[in-house]
């Protein structure tokens, strides 16, 4: 067994690793740019070594620094995580090559299943099931249009280097190719540094379905079951279960051998997952294998009771495999959900800044788990990934992890940067989501103009009422309290309001006692008791005999209440304050359609109209690099511009007028 292990990763995988690394008694070192210098994973591993400026090439995705560093510490071993050089063929062999174990497989497995042509010819000669499509390198406009007919419409279009659903592009009639291919291949060429583009059917209403392999260096390959992956956004996967609803045993054992059967063929020793998509009928079609540990492998660990990082490590260590195909077992329900700093208002651009306020909710063993390699003041960076956590929940069946879900992501507090809590709790308590029709169009269908607020109906609009009085009460208490100290002849508070809750107003009378038997209307009366002090951000409330949490944030003179993934905008009257609300002026909304703002910051690539130029709707002005996905901003009305205020290569700032019109 190896003695020292280097992390060549960051955040929240890195910790995960030495977590596991600390459990076999294995010492650890990290390795850290310029931003992470007092990140967790560094703080947590017994040593670390610098590796340079923040920008991943100069850290992260530097061989020889690592390779240097692995070196100098004396690891016996690296482990590369996910993304960075985990799926860097060179890597691996210049590891191999300096007498360091590389913890993931070799590097021809690496390299056959790296390319998606060539990944998906290995596939056919293996007899696995793959996407109908032209496994060749289509190199011009004209050749995507001809081939594009020939498969028939919708097609995708894809980057053969391609990973993190970057350089990939759907058309869906040739009027798209164009545009498509060439999006996809700028694309392509930025991430990977290598535009082969090839074209495949899309598969309409598909799930991401994906089996987890092991095998070692005996030849002995399993599978863990599979994890469903559909619910995604720009082809990137957000939440994660296993096992999914969609699998009979029959169609699930079909895949695992066909999975198995790959890893064969490609001499794969490691943990490694290979991805369908399966179609409305249930069929399946290989998308591509991942040669390293998956961001969404703790449903894994949760349903089967493994730890993945430390079969990585004994099979590297060149030991067998201790359980056959037999001993695998599968019990209960694991939900993931990541957790990221971005904006699911504004299309999920990513956010960046520091975490100024970060209090995640509280582990349990065994049923709620948290992956994260941040703290309160962390900065999440444009250098890298903005995922903050893995946030996994496990219960006996999938309602109860989902329930567990709901209430975790309640207790998740975040301020600093934009994040998806919300967004994540408003999918998991869609009815669609708990009726498990997913499909990988879940987002894009359920959620069309983006996640737009969401308002509160029914018992989660008395919960949060009822939350809003308890919190105005104990506000007005300790104001009466201060003020009483010189005048004693105050009245006490009206015990009865109105509560505004995003301009609509409710009627709320609360009977005497601190903890307070609320009446909202005329009929529903609620009871509310909690230890809310003011200044907390989360209130913990006994409802009726539950317990909720509510997040509390105060924009004086309202209260932002978010609770079940619905933000709140909130204001307490007294009724007498009510009365006069007809009277006051309305807020008057800026206008913005005479300008092209950037909607995130980013690289300005490219205009494509000048001063004086007439546009039509729709019609392209400008693309913008953000995270290394190129975004095209069109016009959104008819018109002339009138003047052109930033230049390719300039770097934009949100909201920055990159045009106005007349
Ligand atoms: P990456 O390596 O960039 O993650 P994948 O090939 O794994 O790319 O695909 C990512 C996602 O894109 C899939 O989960 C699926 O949602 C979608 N996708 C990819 N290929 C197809 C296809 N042919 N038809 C439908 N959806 C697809």
């Amino acid at each position: 067994m190896f003695k020292k292990i280097l992390i060549a990763n960051r955040a929240e995988i890195a910790c995960r690793i030495i977590r596991t690394c600390r459990e076999l008694g294995i010492s650890t070192v990290a390795v850290f740019s310029d931003s992470d210098v007092d990140s967790p994973a560094v703080k947590l591993a017994d040593e670390s070594v610098y590796l340079g400026a923040s920008a991943a090439s100069d850290s992260y995705l530097s061989q020889n620094k690592i390779i240097q560093a692995a070196l100098s510490t004396g690891a016996d071993a690296v482990h590369p995580g996910y993304g960075f050089l985990s799926e860097n063929a060179s890597f691996a062999s210049s590891l191999r090559k300096s007498g360091v174990t590389f913890i993931g497989p070799d590097p021809e497995a690496i390299a056959a299943m790296g390319d998606k042509i060539e990944s998906k010819k290995i596939a056919q000669k293996a007899k696995v099931n793959t996407v109908p499509g032209y496994l060749g390198i289509v190199d011009t406009a004209e050749n995507a249009i001809k081939i594009s007919r020939d498969i028939g419409f919708p097609v995708m279009i894809k980057a053969s280097a391609g990973g993190g659903g970057k350089g990939m592009r759907i058309a869906h009639s040739e009027s798209e190719v164009s545009d498509c291919f060439r999006l996809a291949m700028n694309e392509a060429k930025t991430s990977f540094d290598d535009d082969r583009i090839f074209i495949e059917k899309y598969i309409e209403e598909p799930r991401h379905i994906e089996i987890q392999i092991l095998a070692d260096n005996f030849g002995n390959i399993v599978h863990l079951g599979e994890r469903e992956c559909s619910i995604q956004r720009r082809h990137q996967k957000v939440i994660e279960e296993a096992p999914s609803v969609a699998l009979d045993p029959e169609t699930r054992d079909a895949m695992g051998k066909q999975a198995c059967d790959l890893a064969r063929a490609v001499k794969y020793r490691s943990a490694g997952t290979v991805e369908f998509i399966v179609d409305q009928y249930g069929k399946f079609y290989f998308l591509e294998m991942n040669t390293r540990l998956q961001v969404e492998h703790p449903v894994t660990e949760m349903v089967t009771g493994l730890d993945l990082v430390e079969l990585m490590i004994s099979i590297a260590s060149g030991e067998k495999l201790s359980f056959s195909q037999d001993d695998v077992t599968i019990t209960g329900w694991a939900i993931e959900s990541r957790i990221y700093a971005e904006d699911p208002k504004r299309n999920f651009l990513p956010s960046i800044g520091r975490l100024t306020h970060y209090k995640p909710p509280d582990e349990e063993q065994g049923s709620v788990r948290l992956d994260s390699g941040v703290i309160e003041g962390s900065e999440i960076s444009i250098f890298y990934d903005p995922m903050i956590s893995k946030l996994i929940t496990y219960g006996e069946g999938r309602r109860e992890a989902i329930d567990l879900m709901k209430s975790a992501l309640d207790n998740y507090y975040i301020k600093g940067t934009a994040n998806n809590v919300s967004f994540l709790s408003a999918i998991i308590s869609h009815p669609r989501f708990l009726g498990g029709q997913l499909s990988t169009n879940f987002i894009s269908d359920e959620f069309p103009d983006g996640f737009v607020s969401i308002k509160p109906i029914g018992e989660v609009k008395n919960r949060i009422i009822a939350a809003a009085v308890l919190i105005h009460m104990r506000i007005k208490n300790r104001e009466r309290n201060t003020l009483n100290r010189f005048d004693t002849h105050l009245l006490p508070e009206s015990e009865e309001y109105v509560v505004s809750i995003n301009n609509e107003p409710t009627e709320v009378k609360v009977s005497l006692g601190q903890d307070s038997k609320i009446l909202i209307g005329t009929d529903i009366e609620i009871e509310i008791t909690s230890n809310w002090e003011i200044g907390d951000v989360l209130l913990v409330a006994n409802i009726s005999g539950q317990h909720y949490t509510f997040q509390i944030d105060r924009k004086n003179p309202d209260y932002i209440i978010t609770h079940s993934g619905i933000e709140s905008e909130i204001r307490v009257f007294s009724k007498r304050a009510a009365a006069l609300l007809s009277v006051m002026p309305e807020k008057v909304t800026l206008d913005e359609s005479k300008s092209l703002i950037s909607p995130m910051p980013g690289l300005l690539v490219s205009i494509s109209v000048e001063s004086g130029a007439k546009v039509r709707s729709g019609e392209e002005l400008a693309v913008v690099e953000a995270m290394k996905m190129e975004n095209i901003l069109y016009s959104n009305s008819d018109g002339t511009v009138k003047r052109v205020l930033a230049a390719p290569g300039d770097s934009l700032a949100v909201d920055q007028v990159i045009l106005e019109f007349e």
